[in-house]
């Protein structure tokens, strides 16, 4: 593989053939890059996720799995997880089912080497798969993707006063910029922000909602669930949310193409409507502390404080992290597809 040089080229090169190009395929080329040359996680790397923060998340998520698969009364499932980054969510939620007595087949999707070698070291027995279409068709899929679906690549439409056009990424000879492109776009924006003031953008992940929907599809015809976690919003309006992480700090979003980690906020109710086409029952979103409280992380971290009291800080720092609103626990949202045969999942309604 090259260098972030060499990607810049190919991209420079690409564009004096072809013109700017969208900023989704901009976002692909760089994020592929970025998670195929490097670990990104953890203190040393960009951003740390939840699963790197305690093990009570992976722990619960491991729960929540074996709970569902239990009341739906499914003797062999599949246990699939999208871009698992060090594989530790995993071995979490594993080591959790297994004492709940379920064993069940790994299957990972991932494309970056790198990551894969950390994911056979923590999950030795894994499947791995480059995207979902070779997923297995005969057993039920419990499916879970943690800060996944905001690494997939993001188109943006930019208002303009001479109306919505698709934003465009172009190199100017210094470094690459934004431009609005030249075809009218009103049609791929949703009507009620037609007449939006100019410089409004509006955001959509056609790549990330093919795949909830061609899972949704899975989970009708062969059973399971999909539980999705992830940094985003309801009630979409208009806004700029792609951006640039390195070093635990914001980027340019445009300069050093591979180098950054590029994210965008996902759009919940976008992923709740594509459920819904896919004809899954959907349950919430609901904000990240509510479905780990409700999940029972408060006696998670209780006992794990009791069995190790030389950590309890560390414990504490840990759960507060994950829910406390002005960390985690507002901006992440949950949100779960279901078999409509299956039960209803736990973590969405508090049940007394
Ligand atoms: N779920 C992990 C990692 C999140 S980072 C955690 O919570 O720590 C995003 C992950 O998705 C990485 O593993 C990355 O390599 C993977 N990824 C990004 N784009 C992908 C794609 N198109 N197909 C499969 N995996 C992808």
């Amino acid at each position: 593989m090259g260098t972030a040089a060499d990607l810049a080229e190919a991209l420079i090169r690409q564009m004096d053939e072809d013109g700017p190009i969208s900023v989704a395929a901009y976002m692909e080329a760089a994020n592929d890059f970025y998670y195929a040359s490097h670990d990104p996680f953890g203190a040393k790397g960009d951003f740390i996720t939840a699963p790197e923060i305690s093990q009570m998340f992976g722990e619960l998520i491991g729960i929540w799995v074996a709970d569902l698969c239990t009341r739906a009364q499914a003797e062999v499932v599949h246990y699939v997880e999208l871009g698992p980054g060090r594989g530790t969510l995993a071995a979490d939620a594993l080591r959790a089912m297994s004492v709940l007595g379920r064993q069940p087949d790994v299957h990972f999707v991932e494309t970056s080497p790198v990551l894969r070698r950390l994911q056979r070291e923590r999950v030795p027995g894994a499947h791995w798969h480059k995207d979902i279409t070779t997923l297995p068709t005969d057993a039920p899929l419990v499916i879970i993707a943690n800060e996944f679906f905001d690494a997939l690549p993001y188109r943006q439409y930019i208002q303009t006063y001479s109306g919505w056009r698709e934003r465009m990424v172009r190199h100017d000879g210094e470094g690459f910029v934004p431009v609005p492109g030249n075809e009218p776009a009103e049609d791929r924006v949703p009507e009620h922000l037609h007449h939006a003031i100019a410089g409004s953008i509006y955001e959509t992940s056609p790549a990330g909602m093919a795949v909830a929907r061609a899972l949704a599809g899975k989970i009708q015809r062969q059973g399971g669930a999909m539980l999705v976690i992830d940094y985003g919003h309801e009630d979409y309006a208009a806004g700029d949310t792609l951006q640039a992480l390195n070093a635990h700090a914001y980027a340019d979003v445009f300069s050093n193409p591979g180098l950054n980690d590029l994210t965008a906020h996902v759009d919940f109710t976008a992923l709740a409507r594509t459920g819904k086409l896919g004809h899954v029952r959907v349950h919430g979103p609901v904000s990240q502390s509510y479905f780990l409280s409700t999940m029972g992380i408060a006696a998670r971290a209780a006992a794990l404080a009791r069995h190790h009291p030389e950590r309890a800080g560390e414990i504490g720092a840990a759960h507060h992290r994950l829910v406390d609103e002005e960390e985690m626990g507002a901006l992440f949202k949950a949100l779960a597809m279901v078999n409509t045969k299956w039960p209803k999942a736990a973590g969405f309604e508090l049940v007394v």
